[in-house]
């Protein structure tokens, strides 16, 4: 068992940015990188849209700069996965660690359909977020899953981009806001694709060529969007910290901080609304200064 000053568990935009800020106010913190070091974006190839790079950056070259750029300033790495905590405890439990404060940087990873051929176009025209990829898709045909505010978020980001957008819904009503299915319903690059659900993704080497829906139909679009909801990795916090119902950290809004004194949440473990690197890095520099605040008091 070590004792620490600062604990930050998760090694994504959000760890890594709080980890940088840390070391640079002496805090000397531990971070745990858990199952995946760097994070959802090391799963990717082009970000075009964090800031600094006037060519696209490739994800994992990123995730390889903060992490490069948090070791120099002074944090120590080890890679751990969390699998209990004791938030009661004073000083406070993180596995066979304590510490005096904790910052939560888990991430939370997008739900997915769970076709193969889903799995074979990822990243070749099969995407979870339409912010990150839309872009590449500007002036086509694209299609989105799902019928809740996401979906339809989504959607509609899109139609400004793409030629068409052709949303699938399983139901013949979404569950969406009257107030999102009003400018949905009203945008006229968008249709509607009612009691239906995808089959197969359909492609060839140059990736998506269309999707054959269970209906039969075949749409031909290039991009899919699965808007089906994200899990936040919260599993070995609950009952540790509040919650809100769909599994994600409460922070006070505005603030990294969680209701347990010492205890702070950065990044998508406790943002269901922008999951983007950039606002992951911002609440990591949060959590960080917040942290930071704690321990001199
Ligand atoms: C394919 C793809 C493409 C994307 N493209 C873009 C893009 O172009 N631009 C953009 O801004 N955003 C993009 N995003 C979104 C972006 O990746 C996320 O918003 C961002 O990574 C969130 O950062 P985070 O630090 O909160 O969490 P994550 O990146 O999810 O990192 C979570 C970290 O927590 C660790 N962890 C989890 N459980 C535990 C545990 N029990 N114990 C210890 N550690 C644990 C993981 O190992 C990981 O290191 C993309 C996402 C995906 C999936």
């Amino acid at each position: 068992m070590t004792h620490e000053r600062l604990i930050i568990i998760g090694a994504g935009p959000a760890g890594w940015t709080a980890a940088i800020y840390a070391a640079r106010a002496g805090l000397s913190p531990l971070i745990l990188t858990g199952p995946e070091p760097g994070g959802q974006l090391m799963t990717t190839t082009d970000v075009e849209n964090y800031p600094g790079f006037v060519e696209a950056v490739t994800g994992p070259d990123l995730m390889a700069a903060m992490r490069g750029q948090a070791e120099r300033v002074g944090t120590r790495v080890v890679e751990e996965a969390v699998e209990a905590v004791d938030f009661a405890a004073s000083p406070l439990r993180v596995g066979p660690h304590t510490a005096d404060a904790v910052i939560i940087a888990t991430g939370a990873k997008a739900r997915w359909l769970g076709l193969p051929s889903e799995e074979a176009f990822k990243g070749r025209g099969v995407s979870a977020c339409a912010t990150c990829d839309g872009f590449f898709f500007r002036g086509q045909d694209v299609a989105v899953v799902g019928g809740g505010n996401a979906a339809v978020e989504e959607a509609l980001y899109l139609s400004g981009l793409c030629r068409s957008v052709t949303l699938i819904h399983r139901r013949d009503a979404l569950r969406a806001e009257k107030i999102a299915q009003d400018r949905l319903f009203a945008r006229k690059n968008i249709a509607v694709k009612w009691n239906a659900q995808v089959a197969e993704v359909v492609g060839d080497a140059s990736g998506v060529t269309g999707v054959r829906l269970t209906t039969g139909e075949i749409l031909g679009v290039t991009g899919l969007f699965v808007a089906i909801g994200h899990d936040p990795a919260t599993a070995p916090f609950a009952g540790h910290v509040p919650l809100d119902s769909e599994g994600y950290i409460v922070v006070e809004p505005g603030t990294p901080c969680t209701a347990v004194p010492g205890v702070f949440a950065a990044g998508d473990v406790a943002d269901k609304t922008y999951r983007q690197a950039i606002t992951a890095a911002g609440m990591g520099c949060m959590a960080a200064l917040e942290a930071e605040r704690f321990l001199a008091h």
